[in-house]
């Protein structure tokens, strides 16, 4: 039997163990997928723990993201965005991924979105910093708008000197300019998650935006409303979420993930 996981701390409310046993079931693979919550400081030690009692893949939730990079090779985006939720014990030493980079991106290709012109990225934390590397390695011009000025142009700066198409940091108070010719908006602050608020003024939206929100509790968040109200495509952050474990799963098996069986396991605990 194969143990793949999750460490986190804490680890009690994560989806992704009944989305990764739904792709097991559905594939016939012989595997568990068990949550581990080492203390706070010791993401690095329980990956290499990890890898000694022959766990195959690990995910990486808060608050290790960062503190696993000295425990893995970091692949290209995860080594940019400074943070790993997926480690693949397949390789030596293992290889640590973004998969929240690459949960944006094929959520919205999943809706016929294409990953061209202009994409706004609001917030410059963890999820933020997947958004704007991912799409401007997709080709994407990025927009990084942020509550903290110095942190949007932190990530900004960070973007643009990468190999990936460029980066402007502008304040929230100039979302509806920034948003005016603008293909993609990807919410990456938890706005919309305890209060039914909206980090962007309704008004800002158009029918030629494709509106990605990060935020899947609840996952018809006021943002994602408007949006619909106002013509744009609305891709909500269930999307994100099972499609980080859909590469995940891929990356640990090199199997096609059963992506309908994930998302009916997800979309059923939500
Ligand atoms: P984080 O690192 O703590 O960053 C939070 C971001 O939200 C920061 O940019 C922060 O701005 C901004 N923010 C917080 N309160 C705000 C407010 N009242 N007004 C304006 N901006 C505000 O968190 P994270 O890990 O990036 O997560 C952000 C959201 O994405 C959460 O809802 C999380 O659940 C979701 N998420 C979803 C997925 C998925 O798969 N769907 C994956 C990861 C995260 P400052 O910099 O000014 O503090």
């Amino acid at each position: 039997m194969q143990v793949y996981g999750l460490i986190g701390n804490p680890v009690g409310h994560s989806l992704s163990p009944p989305m990764h046993e739904a792709a097991y079931e559905a594939t016939g693979l012989d595997a568990r997928y068990v949550t581990f919550e080492p203390p706070e400081s010791e993401g690095a030690a329980a990956v290499e723990s990890a890898a000694t009692l022959g766990v195959r893949g690990l995910n990486v939730t808060i608050p290790f993201k960062e503190q696993v990079l000295p425990a893995v090779e970091p692949a290209p985006l995860a080594e940019q965005v400074g943070a790993v939720n997926t480690v693949d014990f397949g390789t030596d030493p293992p290889t640590g991924y973004n998969t929240d980079a690459a949960g944006v991106t094929r959520a919205l290709t999943h809706h016929g979105v294409a990953l061209a012109g202009t994409a706004v990225v609001v917030g410059a934390g963890g999820a933020g910093r997947a958004a704007a590397f991912a799409l401007a390695d997709a080709g994407m011009a990025v927009r990084v708008a942020n509550r903290t000025a110095e942190r949007a142009e932190e990530l900004a700066a960070a973007v643009d000197a990468g190999p990936g198409a460029g980066a402007t940091a502008h304040g929230l108070d100039r979302l509806a300019e920034v948003l005016a010719d603008a293909d993609v908006l990807v919410n990456a602050t938890s706005v919309g998650m305890d209060e039914d608020v909206s980090p962007v003024p309704a008004d800002a939206l158009h029918a030629d935006l494709a509106v990605l929100d990060a935020v899947y509790s609840p996952v018809d968040t006021r943002l994602l409303r408007e949006a619909a109200a106002a013509g744009a495509t609305t891709v909500d952050g269930a999307w994100m979420l099972l499609y980080q474990g859909v590469e995940a799963f891929e990356r640990w098996t090199g199997r096609e993930a059963p992506v309908d069986a994930m998302n009916d396991a997800l979309r059923a605990r939500l």
